[in-house]
């Protein structure tokens, strides 16, 4: 008998035959998704009429599902775009669509996805879901806080209320406020950007409130963005509560989930098909980019899905009973290259585009750095003697405070400190670990520019000339 081969991961699964079953029940739920799709969705029923497939019964096995032209998202941005307001990817009459969700990605054309009824109701479908309905310690009652923004609020609450657990909204003016409420309400579950929870537990320790002692949160669950692991024990530790880090998306919903032994998400396939392949080649890879199609998404189908998210899958089985694989640290980035700070993406030309308002400010990098586990934005900026230094630093400090949600450190550095390579010029550096998107000029470079995140001019000065010197003598 041969090896079992795993038609959609390369993945060696432990046990073979809660695998097969579980690809056989997918299976049919996919043939029921894919007739839905062919009777009435006209996105699906063009595009894949170009790829001579007019009924369910054309895709017969996993390898005529692997020919499936994938979905992009500019493809829907695009179908939205040119059929207002919610493109052709429908299953039912607009009137059904009764709830919808825009991306986080703010590259100009967000994508609406929009919700029916139906799907919304699929909510424990996906990894939080899961995890809520499964675990005896979470019982109906259980007391669960979610501090996501209004537009991901709505449908969070979603899942743990069908659970039969208590949902408690924030309501609070400031984070000292928050952190009263989440003692005196008595939260056993926050569920939040990761980055939020880290700007809240160190609140609470300037503040010098024992949050392990004073409250009862024994779980803290959350992601959107790159996790460093580091900060996660810290965090955990001042709470004294376990951290579970969720792979989330507005596309998938939540998609992957620790278990309580492991510390790197296993990805949550029962409700959706997933697939890792190398973005260049197209090929199945254990490194690359997700690609998946959630069963449960009827009304606003997703099949082939290229989440665009860069995941690494880890050859090793976790002890737990759980049989699904597991992704490095969550979703490592972006594989088109932009940036994600605080949970949204970026594009390097939008990040740019407000100081590009400021006709005085030519010279300038951007340094995006990680300090305790939140990403900050550094802003280095040369201004010429003649111009109104003090105003123009305070407008562009308004500008990208706005503009980010949150303030970005503005510094003046010294007239000609930046080099001039006409078409050469890289005007961001994101250093943050785990990073490797975006290289910089040069390690000098590099470490100039982190220093004057941290120092004064005159420190900053004096690195500078004492690398120049350095460098003039080898
Ligand atoms: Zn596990």
């Amino acid at each position: 008998m041969s090896a079992y081969q795993d038609p959609l991961l390369p993945f060696q699964y432990r046990n073979v035959a809660e695998i097969t079953k579980l690809r056989a029940l997918q299976w049919r739920r996919f043939k029921q998704l894919l007739r839905t799709v062919l009777s009435s969705n006209r996105f699906y029923r063009n595009k894949y009429k170009k790829a001579g497939i007019t009924s369910a019964d054309d895709v017969r096995n996993w390898n005529d599902y692997k020919d499936l032209p994938y979905v992009t998202k500019q493809e829907l941005t695009l179908d939205q775009r040119e059929h207002p307001p919610l493109g052709t990817n429908l299953t039912v009459p607009l009137r059904h669509y009764t709830f919808l969700k825009t991306t986080s990605g703010t590259s100009g054309n967000p994508l609406t996805v929009p919700y029916s009824d139906r799907d919304l109701m699929a909510a424990g479908e996906d990894a939080v879901g899961i995890f809520l309905k499964n675990d005896p310690r979470f019982p109906p009652g259980t007391r669960v806080m979610l501090l996501h923004p209004p537009g991901a609020y709505t449908y969070a609450a979603e899942n743990p209320r069908r659970n039969g657990l208590v949902v408690i909204p924030p309501d609070a003016r400031s984070d000292a406020e928050l952190l009263k409420r989440i003692i005196d309400m008595k939260i056993e579950i926050i569920n939040a950007y990761f980055s939020r929870i880290v700007s809240l537990t160190q609140t609470a320790q300037s503040l010098g409130l024992d949050m392990k002692k004073r409250s009862r949160v024994r779980i803290l669950m959350g992601g959107g963005e790159y996790v460093n692991p580091n900060i996660r024990k810290w965090v955990s530790a001042f709470w004294g509560a376990k951290y579970y880090l969720v792979t989330v998306s507005t596309e998938l919903r939540s998609f992957g989930m620790d278990c309580a032994n492991a510390s790197s998400p296993h990805l949550i396939e029962k409700p959706c098909l997933m697939e890792i392949v190398d973005p260049a080649t197209g090929i199945s890879s254990p490194k690359g980019e997700l690609i998946a199609t959630p069963l449960w998404r009827l009304d606003f189908p997703l099949i082939r899905y290229r989440t665009g998210d860069y995941v690494e899958m880890m050859a090793k089985q976790c002890q737990c009973d759980n049989i699904y694989p597991r992704i490095r640290n969550g979703v490592l980035g972006r594989i088109d290259g932009s940036l994600r700070i605080r949970a949204v993406s970026y594009y390097p030309a939008e990040l740019l585009d407000p100081i590009s308002h400021f006709p005085d400010a030519t010279r300038y990098q951007f340094v995006v750095t990680k300090e305790r586990g939140l990403d900050q934005v550094g802003i280095l900026l040369e201004l010429p003697l003649k111009s109104a230094r003090k105003d123009s630093l305070a407008s562009i400090r308004r500008a990208y405070t706005n503009f980010l949600g949150f303030q970005p450190k503005v510094q003046l550095v010294p007239p000609n400190t930046f080099p001039f390579e006409p078409g050469k010029r890289r005007y961001i550096f994101d250093l943050r670990p785990m990073n490797n998107q975006l290289k910089p000029l040069s390690p000098s470079w590099l470490l100039v520019t982190s220093y004057a995140l941290k120092y004064d001019i005159m420190k900053l000065l004096f690195k500078y000339l004492f690398f120049f010197s350095r460098h003039a003598k080898t």
